[in-house]
């Protein structure tokens, strides 16, 4: 695990009025009937939970947190757990309705959860860590399931978190039940490939950005804001693939290097086992806010939502956005960046490496027959190219952004699997 954001660094504005901005948007220019919109700009279910949990020192602690689910029309809904201070019912809302998109580009058979605790990790021992992560998951314990709802691992929470819900459901259902999360660690379940996935789909999709932009991702210049798991890993993958990462930052700041940062698989090293981006790293110390602004080819937000608003976006001078991170661009800011020409791969397609692996895992988990991480990333790289495609070829013949293409081929999908369905009863 890595850190969380704190209350200073709290995203601007809303992102649920965001999301549902979003679908908006696109619901108008596909001309969708509104009874369906209005079931679209909902969440089917929202849960909140208050509970308790007995911290090391005898207190008793009150957490809150959520569990929301959008929408179900595809299959038994997915998305991951966040551990932050910033958790709120909205964030939660409008994280869950971006998964219902992000698996439909997908073609993943998963409608869209989201859920979280207002809490800092990093303030808790890991027995608290713990006893709070389990009493959470036997809140939620009426709702996920292999499936209902299959959660996983989200900022602020990692592979050990899941172990502790996997085991706790478990427990409570006497029997053991992988395939009721993911992002598990490999001995009980988890797959090969799935911490690494979400930002090796970064890469797959910035490859794929190039191509149609005619740039060559060799020697590009990139920045990364957020140095966790997304974030890292796509610094690390694109390193690879002959860009030259010149910034990177995590909660604390950033470092810049105009002839990059050298090898930033140490970078990684040194973050994961001293936890910050070290002091001693060549590089000058820049805000988090100066790194957003850099003249970089790249730029990869792998942080928070909100990060690019209508207050920055006229600043930003990257060639690309590559949105790691989940709703990092606000709706202002993408009509000013659609008028400078910023060409920006959406979220709902560029960070969806991490359920498209997360989707192996549970297949795998089902039929207890698990796969080499060759094959992963294969199946990985093949599907995300491909929805990359599909958002390539309606981002032709609608115009517009590319959001707005994904949006219509996502919304298209689950207006298709609702209108089969129908309306119950
Ligand atoms: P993480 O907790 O592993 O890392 C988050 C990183 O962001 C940390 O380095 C943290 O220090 C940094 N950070 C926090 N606040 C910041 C700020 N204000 N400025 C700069 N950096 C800041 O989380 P993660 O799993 O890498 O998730 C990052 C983003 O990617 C989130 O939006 C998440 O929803 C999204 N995402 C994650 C996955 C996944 O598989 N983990 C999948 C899809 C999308």
């Amino acid at each position: 695990m890595t850190t969380t954001a704190t209350a200073a660094q709290a995203p601007a504005g809303n992102p649920w009025h965001d999301a549902r901005e979003q679908l908006d948007a696109v619901a108008g220019k596909m001309g969708l009937d509104p009874g369906m919109r209005e079931v679209l700009r909902h969440c089917k279910r929202e849960f909140t939970v208050n509970f308790p949990v007995k911290m090391d020192d005898g207190s008793v602690r009150v957490f809150t947190g959520y569990r929301v689910h959008h929408n179900e029309a595809r299959g038994p809904v997915k998305g991951g757990l966040r551990y932050s201070l910033n958790v709120s019912l909205d964030e939660v809302r409008a994280l869950a309705m971006w998964m219902t998109w992000k698996c439909a580009v997908a073609g993943l058979p998963f409608g869209g959860a989201k859920g979280g605790v207002i809490v800092d990790p990093r303030a808790l021992s890991s027995g608290e860590l713990e006893r709070m992560t389990r009493r959470f998951a036997a809140e939620i314990g009426m709702l996920i399931g292999p499936d209902a709802d299959v959660p996983a691992p989200d900022m602020g929470t990692d592979a050990q978190v899941m172990a502790w819900i996997m085991d706790t459901y478990s427990m409570m259902h006497g029997h053991s039940a992988p395939a009721v999360i993911t992002g598990k660690p490999v001995s009980i379940g988890g797959s090969t490939g799935r911490v690494e996935a979400t930002g090796r789909g970064v890469l797959f999709v910035t490859q794929e950005a190039c191509r149609a932009r005619g740039m060559a991702l060799a020697g590009a210049t990139v920045a990364v804001q957020g140095f966790g798991n997304v974030g890292a890993t796509a610094a690390k993958l694109l390193a690879e693939a002959g860009a030259k990462v010149v910034a990177v930052s995590d909660s604390e700041g950033a470092i810049y290097a105009g002839d990059g940062l050298g090898d930033i698989a140490v970078l990684v090293e040194r973050k994961r086992t001293r936890g910050l981006i070290p002091d001693s790293h060549p590089g000058t110390h820049i805000t988090n806010a100066e790194l957003l602004e850099l003249p970089v080819d790249i730029l990869v937000p792998a942080a928070l939502e909100g990060q690019i608003h209508g207050g920055n976006a006229a600043r930003v001078r990257a060639k690309m956005i590559v949105e790691g991170a989940n709703g990092p661009t606000t709706p202002e800011a993408d009509r000013i960046l659609a008028q400078k020409g910023v060409y920006v791969v959406p979220d709902i397609l560029a960070n969806a490496g991490g359920v498209i692996v997360s989707y192996f895992e549970w297949v795998q988990d089902l039929q207890s027959f698990f796969w080499e991480e060759d094959e992963v990333n294969l199946r990985l790289e093949r599907i995300i190219k491909h929805a990359f495609q599909e958002v390539a070829d309606i981002h032709a013949g609608a115009g517009g952004t590319l959001r707005e293409a994904a949006y219509m081929l996502a919304v298209r999908r689950v207006v298709e699997a609702t209108q089969s369905r129908g309306i119950f009863p």
